[in-house]
């Protein structure tokens, strides 16, 4: 078995970009920084990571015959809008439960950024007063039944796309994407960071560079404020991947790090590092992250490489997984 096994749906416009972030790192003073965009992947309701795992998903709806893509997600969810610019490329209808998984005081949090394009995308959106969980949830189960009770095939996408045999695929080639793209532009990023929540991010890239056995630092910051269980999931989700794309070894415990800290103490809410970190990239690169994920993993690595975790002779992939339509939620922040 290997990656070229799986049936692959193009939905990006290519390789997603990848270029040095200059000013900001001649402003830390330490490791040479780049980004790669997944923020703007495709000309889908504007990418981002989760387009990019639907790629090896939509083959699999497709065979399933479904009429229907049924997820779940926050209000803000950045998953449930790509979703919904998925089925409506396909198509297909999209069945959306949408939880408050944020309580953040924001009087439209429930009618701009992301709920607002899925709306406009002709999506059925469901609101659900359920807190947040990365786990299989009810309500989701309860809404692919009624598709089902409806006459329609429903085909169920879980929180993030990560609790799907096939959730990690779409980052394992990224990883693939990543050694082409070194080759091109001449470096070696030693150490990649990446927001990590639901899983299937990060863990699909620790498979995929697993592959390429070179001495690189896969480092995953912790977004959801629940550690322990975003940390199973990884683990779990790097492991079965490694299997898919035929890794001939087990995976390392060394090989699966996941650093707490810039979190704050609940998931979608911002801190002050959050911030800062969100007005200093914005400010230095013209680049724009977001309040409940980039701007979280990049606090982390302002920190790593700030405090010489990261080396100073070090040259690092910062993988920007996209998330802005969820600023206009934050406004009162800035
Ligand atoms: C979903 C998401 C993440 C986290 O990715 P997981 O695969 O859920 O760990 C990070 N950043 C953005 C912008 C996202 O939408």
């Amino acid at each position: 078995m290997s990656l070229d096994d799986f049936d692959r749906y193009p939905l990006l416009f290519g390789p997603s970009p990848v270029h040095p972030l200059e000013r900001l790192t001649q402003h830390l003073g330490g490791a040479s920084i780049w980004a790669k965009r997944e923020d703007c992947n495709s000309g889908l309701a504007y990418g981002g990571n989760k387009t990019r795992k639907l790629e090896y998903i939509v083959p699999d709806a497709l065979a399933a015959g479904a009429d229907t893509l049924v997820s779940i997600g926050g209000y803000q969810s950045n998953h449930t809008r790509q979703v919904a610019a998925v089925a409506a490329k396909l198509g297909l209808k999209a069945r959306l439960v949408q939880e408050k998984w944020v309580d953040w005081p924001d009087a439209v949090n429930d009618k701009v950024g992301n709920i607002l394009l899925s709306r406009i995308m002709g999506a059925h959106v469901q609101l659900d007063p359920a807190g947040f969980d990365i786990g299989i949830r009810d309500s989701w189960e309860q809404a692919l039944e009624e598709v089902r009770a409806a006459g329609g095939t429903p085909y169920g996408i879980p929180a993030g796309a990560s609790e799907h045999h096939l959730g990690g695929l779409g980052f394992a080639n990224w990883a693939r994407e990543v050694e082409q793209q070194e080759r091109e532009l001449g470096v070696f990023f030693d150490t990649i960071v990446v927001c990590t929540v639901t899983g299937s991010t990060h863990a699909g890239m620790i498979a995929g560079f697993a592959q390429q056995e070179r001495p690189r630092r896969v480092i995953g910051i912790d977004a959801s404020a629940t550690l322990e269980k975003t940390r199973a999931q990884v683990e779990r989700i790097a492991r079965h991947t490694a299997g898919l794309i035929g890794l001939k070894r087990e995976l390392r415990d060394d090989e699966i790090t996941v650093l707490e800290g810039w979190a704050g103490d609940l998931y979608g809410i911002p801190v002050a590092s959050t911030i800062d970190a969100i007005r200093l990239t914005g400010s230095l690169e013209g680049m724009i992250i977001d309040p409940v994920y980039e701007g979280k993993s990049m606090a982390g690595l302002i920190d790593l490489v700030r405090d010489g975790d990261i080396p100073a002779d070090s040259t690092v992939l910062y993988a920007h997984l996209g998330g802005q339509p969820a600023l206009n939620a934050y406004s009162g922040i800035f």
